[in-house]
């Protein structure tokens, strides 16, 4: 089998890499030429763990073929589908930016010479294959031509971080189809990844184009019922980490994705909550709960920063601090939303200093911030005179890290732990002043 994939960022490159290593020819495309060359090169464009070596392997067992040129690498090419799995990134009303996926399908529409289904797998809004089947038919007249052709959608649910594992080993794979023809080669593709028994669920197009928000507005929406819940759990004099595990025991509830924390981030959760509520705006409709969850989420960025000018008394000019993960999450070095951004921002804009330290995502934040603030070349480092650690993200080694030479380093012994991964009474031990998320703090 033969499959092009159009886009090699994180969802493009961990697609079209994980197809290769189940045995299909694939060729990914990108306009991005340093990145293609570079990919060329067996140098990556992202940190996603695992992934290098699968793309270094394939590359040269020549299952897995990067290009700039869309035109060669559709035309005769075999292709039995072609993902479409560029940005959609959120234009200036919130609502889903279509322009790259529309531009791939005219693309495609120019070049096709034969049968093909024409897969989105960009998380774009109910309609969109509709357009981009109406793109690739103006096209393909224009050409005076009538290739047949399907489009279908196909959600990608993967996780930055675990984004191989996911797409391995998925829980559920969602396809949306019209056409039976089209169904017979999305099972085809899937088939080997369906080992683990998890289902592949065929639906009609418009819900299998819902589902990817439905699925990240749910878990927005868990994240900020357990900040709210956090919240009233500090001011109530309730610890938040004994409610979390008093209530993930209901099997109704579920034990994951319940931590508070400083507020989701990333390419998804943000853009995906601003583009349902957008669709539903424009079809006359409120989506209530998530005009809250987002507001909540954007409160809730600025929670540890409110909580250092309070510790602080509202003076932080000149002061030092130390923040551990820069990223939005572990395991990535994605940036994008983060809310280690607005912590930053927030603290330059009093006149104090930042200096950080990430695992991986130390070259990112030179990219996004520059010289406005100073980079540890490890955790220690970070902290020298510090009058304060700011712990925002839970990368592993953030968490037993050895406190006897944090409180040699630092000026001052002040922890902000934006993800609760220490515990306030054991650091009052160790002499440290402590604030978490809706737990009870030691000072
Ligand atoms: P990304 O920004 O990392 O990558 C997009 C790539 O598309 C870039 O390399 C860009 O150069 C390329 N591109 C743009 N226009 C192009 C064109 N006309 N022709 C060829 N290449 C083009 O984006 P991403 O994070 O991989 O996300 C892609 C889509 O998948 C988005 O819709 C996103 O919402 C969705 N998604 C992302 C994740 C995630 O965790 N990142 C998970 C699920 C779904």
């Amino acid at each position: 089998m033969r499959i092009a994939v159009v886009g090699t960022g994180y969802v493009g490159l961990v697609t079209g890499t994980c197809f290769a290593e189940v045995g299909i020819d694939v060729t990914c495309i990108d306009i991005d030429i340093k990145k293609i060359e570079n990919l060329k090169k067996g140098v990556l464009p992202i940190y996603e763990p695992g992934l290098e070596e699968m793309v270094q392997r394939n590359a040269q067992k020549e299952r897995l073929t990067f290009s700039n040129d869309l035109a060669s690498s559709i035309q005769g090419c075999g292709c039995e589908a072609a993902f479409i799995a560029v940005g959609t990134p959120p234009g200036e009303d919130g609502s889903a930016d279509l322009k790259h996926v529309l531009a791939v399908a005219r693309a495609i529409g120019q070049h096709m010479t034969d049968y093909m289904v024409v897969v989105t797998k960009s998380t774009v809004p109910v309609g969109t294959a509709q357009k981009v089947r109406t793109a690739i038919e103006e096209e393909l007249a224009a050409r005076g031509v009538d290739i047949p052709f399907d489009v279908a959608s196909n959600p990608e649910f993967l996780k930055e971080g675990a984004a191989i594992e996911d797409f391995l080993k998925p829980d559920r794979i969602v396809v949306g189809v019209a056409s039976e023809r089209a169904e017979k080669v999305m099972r085809k593709l899937y088939k080997p990844f369906l080992m683990s028994g998890h289902p592949l669920i065929f639906m009609d197009i418009p819900s299998a184009e819902m589902t990817k928000y439905a699925a990240n507005a749910m878990l927005a929406t868990k994240i900020s019922f357990m900040n709210d819940i956090a919240n009233l759990c500090e001011i109530m004099g309730a610890d938040v980490n004994m409610v979390r595990k008093g209530i993930g025991s209901d099997a109704r509830i579920g034990n994951k994705f319940i931590y508070p924390g400083i507020g989701y981030g990333g390419s998804c959760f943000p853009k995906d909550v601003k583009a349902l509520i957008k669709t539903a705006e424009e079809n006359g409709y409120q989506m209530q709960v998530l005009k809250s969850v987002e507001s909540v989420n954007e409160k809730q960025k600025e929670v540890l920063f409110n909580k250092i000018m309070a510790h602080f008394s509202g003076d932080v000019a000149g002061r030092t601090f130390a923040l551990w993960g820069l990223s939005f999450k572990p395991k990535t070095d994605d940036m994008r939303e983060a809310p280690s951004l607005v912590i930053i921002e927030k603290l330059l804009a009093q006149g104090a200093k930042v200096r950080a330290y990430d695992p991986v995502a130390m070259k990112e934040a030179e990219h996004t911030l520059g010289d406005t603030i100073e980079y540890g070349k490890d955790e220690y480092e970070a902290l020298i005179d510090a009058d304060a650690l700011l712990l925002v993200t839970e990368w592993p080694e953030f968490r037993s890290p050895n406190f006897t030479v944090v409180s040699k380093l630092m000026k001052e012994k002040v922890v902000f732990d934006g993800r609760n991964i220490y515990d306030a009474a054991e650091m009052a031990e160790k002499g440290f002043a402590y604030y978490g998320i809706g737990v009870k703090q030691n000072v």
